[in-house]
């Protein structure tokens, strides 16, 4: 079993005690994960917060540098991360592999931007110039779905911001988080990276440590509501991205044959746990029957199986407490509406469940109110557009959404309509590095990605100069 360890203050150290790693695909124990407790938590930001005092100072250049070696880090071990990553999250790997050269290539996007001061106004009399200062210490929280991704959606920014980061990845994917805190460790001075692991214990601490200055959090929107009320004792900035319930919008021109698929890929791609996942559908009457048989048919040739293994498609759910609430959603669906593919638990062991479709099933079902984050789509039969908008829109998340159309007017007048954060028109999860996305309505607060996401990583500053001389004397004011 290899050997991991915490990254703190540029050591790779031992935890205080040890957690266990499942792989979800066997339920076999694949590794000793070091757990640190509150004592090494606060070393981390301490540490996190000496190394500020000259990161902060460092060049652009000099940042973007380091940036750009980590990068060439992971790309020198990047089969070893995705297999890893595999074997830790389920995943299967050619989409592990995907998900780190996606990580890489957000490390080296982020690495290309500086935060350039913005000259707001010049005029001969005066000149207004907008500054980004680092913040301090960020403390970035993580889920289990994307860990290398989403860890390098918010570590390259904080950094090329000048800002030194405490990085806590969730406590059953850790492992790649690991392997990036050894290139870390390599590259960057002591301290401006540090990465933790606990046991679903210290992510309160952290938020809440009067040391940390901003919280980039991704999760869950329950998770991130404590993380909004922990902050506020200090007023730390804080960037939260969390759940969501997406909808897709299947217009009535377009055939059943050709859309499902991507429909169904949406919904089940990394075993539905995407956070922009297509998790209700509402399709057209007229080609409700068509779509429910072509979604079913994808289903039932859906190939569910170990990531390792070539040819598989979906991997198990990534824990046991995810895969007991999935399995909680197919039963509950059992009674609310019709299993027209999947349903049926493997006999097998590890955490897979079979592409599940249910049709004929109301709004009002947990199915179609809730984040059900597991490969169980449900499919929503409508009469009237504005009324399959009304009831996308009925929802307390706002993360993202799809709208399936040949008819380019038809469909740009229905995305306009979702309150998301994200539409896509006859694609999904095309997210380029420099497109900013946040979650609107509880889906999220703040922006990740694109400058705009780097900005959150830095405080604004106005510098207002007047041009003439502080000893000439001042202009009258009216
Ligand atoms: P979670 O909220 O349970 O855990 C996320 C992280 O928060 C973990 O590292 C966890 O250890 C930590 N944590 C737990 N309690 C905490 C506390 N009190 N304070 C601070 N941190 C704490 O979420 P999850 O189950 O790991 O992830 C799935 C959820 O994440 C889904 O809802 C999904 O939609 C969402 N997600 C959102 C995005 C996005 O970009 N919007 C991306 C991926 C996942």
């Amino acid at each position: 079993m290899k050997d991991f360890k915490l990254l703190i203050g540029g050591k790779l150290v031992a935890g205080a005690s040890t957690l266990d790693v499942i792989n979800p695909a066997t339920e076999e124990v694949i590794a000793k994960c070091p757990r640190a407790d509150l004592k090494q938590l606060n070393e981390a930001v301490a540490a996190a917060k000496a190394a500020f005092a000259s990161w902060s100072k460092t060049s652009v250049a000099e940042r973007q540098r380091l940036l750009n070696a980590f990068a060439d880090g992971m790309q020198a071990r990047h089969e070893e991360i995705a297999r890893q990553l595999t074997e830790e999250q389920g995943k299967p790997l050619p989409h592990a592999m995907g998900e780190v050269a996606g990580a890489i290539g957000m490390t080296r996007y982020f690495a290309s931007l500086e935060l350039s001061d913005k000259v707001l106004r010049e005029t001969d009399d005066e000149k207004i110039v907008q500054q980004f200062m680092p913040l301090g210490v960020v403390a970035a929280i993580t889920p289990w779905n994307f860990p290398v991704l989403l860890l390098m959606l918010k570590l390259p920014p904080a950094l090329v911001a000048g800002n030194t980061i405490v990085a806590k990845p969730a406590p059953t994917t850790p492992l790649t988080s690991l392997i990036v805190a050894e290139i870390a460790a390599q590259v960057f001075p002591a301290g401006v990276v540090n990465v933790i692991c606990d046991g679903n214990d210290l992510g309160g601490a952290l938020t809440a440590h009067p040391d940390v200055a901003k919280v980039a959090f991704t999760g869950s929107t329950a998770t991130g509501k404590k993380v909004m009320e922990s902050v506020s004792s200090t007023l730390k900035r804080l960037t939260l991205e969390l759940g969501g319930n997406d909808a897709a919008i299947v217009l009535d021109d377009v055939d059943p044959k050709a859309v499902a698929p991507q429909v169904f890929a949406g919904a089940t791609m990394n075993s539905g746990q995407v956070c922009l996942a297509i998790k209700r559908l509402y399709v057209h009457e007229s080609q409700y029957d068509a779509m429910c048989e072509e979604l079913a048919k994808c289903a039932n040739e859906a190939i569910v199986d170990d990531g390792m293994k070539q040819g598989t498609q979906m991997g198990p759910i990534q824990n046991k407490t995810q895969y007991e609430k999935v399995l909680g959603y197919i039963e509950s669906a059992r009674k609310d509406g019709k299993i027209i593919a999947g349903g049926e638990k493997p006999s097998r062991k590890g955490y897979f469940i079979p592409p599940t479709i249910v049709r004929d099933i109301a709004d009002d079902a947990k199915l179609v109110r809730e984040e059900q984050f597991g490969p169980v789509l449900p499919v929503l039969r409508y009469t009237d557009v504005e009324d399959a908008v009304r009831r996308a829109n009925d929802t307390d998340y706002g993360l993202g959404g799809t709208v399936w159309s040949n008819d380019y007017n038809r469909a740009m007048d229905v995305a306009r309509k979702i309150e998301s954060g994200v539409v896509w028109v006859n694609k999904h999860l095309d997210l380029p590095p420099d497109m900013p996305f946040g979650g609107a309505k509880q889906s999220g607060h703040g922006t990740e990605m694109g400058r705009e996401g780097l900005e959150e990583f830095a405080q604004s500053k106005i510098i207002n100069v007047a041009k003439r001389s502080a000893s000439s004397p001042a202009p009258a004011h009216h």
